[in-house]
């Protein structure tokens, strides 16, 4: 069998955006993905559907899996033929023990690459609004590990040379070393005034500074039990915070804000909370698909081939105006077809849906709602008029039942269908109990109905208790009402029931 191919890959310090375009490509093509904590579980989402995802991080019931069993690990992926990743927190060379893993696939005739990423040493200061130079205050920066015993750090740190070698210092691994850490550097010549900060889990959602001076910020971590990881820096530039930090200042910063919405939906919300500096952590309970079946597709068929006959065509979602398509293309339909009829589009991304196939929405209502429509559509539609629906097998009742009592003959058509989807993330759970899920957002009444049903098939017991730690924003009414009857209860529903309208409440929640 042909050998696979090793990629060690820098995951960059947390923020799943901060890896490299060719990491990022390197895990679109993994066959296998070999990951632990530092390297966010967020990366994964990156990789195909399909590819195996290995965890030898820590787990309650496990210790981290040995460095020699990991070094084995990716050999015998490899000699399975396997396109393997190994994902590792910030840059793989820096205290990434890339070395020892590359010499053994070296040896046994694998190919690697080493893929480089944005090391916490750097990246962490910064998103604290610490440079580790500055033109006045810092010529040079040294990185030093703080992870070793006492009595090593003395055997391999020379603290007399280190300790003035460069303006700023950084350390790695030292949380639990820092009143040593202070003592030695004072020891060798730096004054007790000397500033320094630890910045806990830099560019995640629990990114957390502590700043003091070596004179006193020992104590000043004991009193906020700062635990690791966390990167320390000492030097002058320190005090470059007060001015220069940026992250804290945006809206939604330190929230990490479930998105459950359909994956090829999701991208507008993600992006927006990022954007006012939250964390999304897309969990989609949703996915769409073509209705199986032929009964499904002869009556799908049957409704299209009567295009001529239509005087609306009303859309009510994105997702309906992109499977309307699919089926038209898959019937050979051509849109012309339906020349009489006028579109409706149920609100303003539906419309904008349309208009990027060349249609513009004939009638748009005011809100976002079904009953929305209806009220512009009542002038508008005429008794003895055939209107076709083309939507979602969860659409609600109240457009065609109302068409109807205006006399308007309706033909309904399911061109997607919504299904459960439980993501594979062994991690969710966990981050609600240790309330590391800030606000969980629904779209819908089926990602109300459905997270709940992902948790429990996640193993969680009592969904409902699982959620109370966080807040629950809900898009419209619609949906806050069925997060009511299933025990949640929304705090955050916009006036406008739309996915932006739904990013200005959670900001407005947090002013
Ligand atoms: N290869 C990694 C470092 C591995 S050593 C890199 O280049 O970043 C692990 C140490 O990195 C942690 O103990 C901590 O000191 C630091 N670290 C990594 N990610 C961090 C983060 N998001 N926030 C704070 N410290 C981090």
């Amino acid at each position: 069998m042909e050998k696979g191919k090793v990629y060690l890959v820098g995951a960059g310090p947390g923020d799943p955006k901060l890896i490299t375009v060719r990491g990022q490509e390197a895990l679109k093509r993994a066959d296998v993905v070999v990951y632990d904590r530092l390297a966010g579980p967020h990366l994964l989402n990156y990789a195909r559907a399909e590819a195996e995802r290995i965890y030898v991080g820590k787990l309650p019931d496990r210790h981290t899996m040995k460095q020699e069993a990991i070094n084995q690990l990716l050999v015998d992926l490899a000699l399975q033929g396997k396109t393997v990743i190994r994902l590792k927190g910030g840059d793989p060379t820096v205290f990434g023990r890339v070395g020892e893993e590359a010499e053994l696939l070296k040896r046994n005739g694998i190919t690697y690459e080493i893929i480089p990423g944005i090391t916490s040493a750097i990246a962490v200061p910064a998103y604290a609004g610490i440079p580790v130079t500055h033109r006045d205050l810092a010529s040079s920066f040294s990185v030093i590990t703080g992870h070793e015993s006492p009595e090593k750090l003395d055997h391999s740190i020379y603290w007399d040379k280190v300790t003035n070698a460069t303006g700023t210092l950084v350390f790695l691994m030292g949380v639990a070393k820092i009143g040593y850490i202070s003592e030695q550097l004072i020891k060798h010549g730096r004054t007790p005034e000397t500033p320094v900060a630890l910045v806990r889990w830099g560019t995640r959602a629990e990114q957390r500074t502590v700043a003091g001076t070596l004179g006193d910020i020992e104590e000043k971590v004991k009193e906020a039990n700062l635990q690791p990881p966390a990167v320390i820096v000492v030097g002058d530039v320190v005090k470059q915070r007060e001015t220069l930090a940026w992250v804290e200042s945006k809206p939604l910063f330190g929230r990490r804000v479930l998105v459950t919405r359909a994956r090829s939906q999701a991208s507008e919300l993600a992006a927006r909370i990022d954007e006012l500096g939250g964390e999304p952590y897309e969990f989609p309970v949703i996915e769409t698909r073509l209705p199986e079946g032929e009964e499904a597709e002869s009556a799908i068929e049957r409704a299209l081939v009567r295009a001529e006959e239509y005087d609306w065509v009303m859309l009510t979602s994105v997702n309906g105006v992109d499977y309307f398509f699919r089926w038209l293309e898959r019937f050979g339909v051509d849109i012309r077809r339906f020349h009489r009829a006028k579109f409706a589009a149920v609100g303003p991304k539906t419309a904008e849906a349309l208009a990027q196939r060349g249609i513009r929405a004939d009638l748009l209502p005011e809100s976002y709602r079904a009953e929305s429509l209806l009220d512009s559509l009542a002038d508008q539609v005429a008794e003895g008029q055939t209107a076709l629906l083309a939507r979602g097998n969860l659409a609600r009742e109240i457009l065609p039942q109302e068409l109807k009592k205006k006399g308007v003959r309706t033909v309904e058509i399911d061109v997607y269908e919504t299904a459960l989807s439980v993501p594979a993330d062994i991690w969710l759970p966990e981050m609600l109990q240790n309330g590391e899920i800030h606000i969980v957002t629904f779209t819908s009444s089926s990602t109300v109905l459905n997270l709940l049903e992902s948790l429990r098939r996640l193993g969680v017991e009592d969904p409902q208790a699982a959620l109370s730690r966080c807040e629950i924003a809900c898009i419209g009414p619609v949906t806050a009402r069925t997060a009511e009857q299933h025990g949640l209860t929304p705090t955050i529903v916009p006036d406008e029931y739309t996915i932006e309208g739904l990013v200005q409440a959670l900001v407005g929640k947090r002013e």
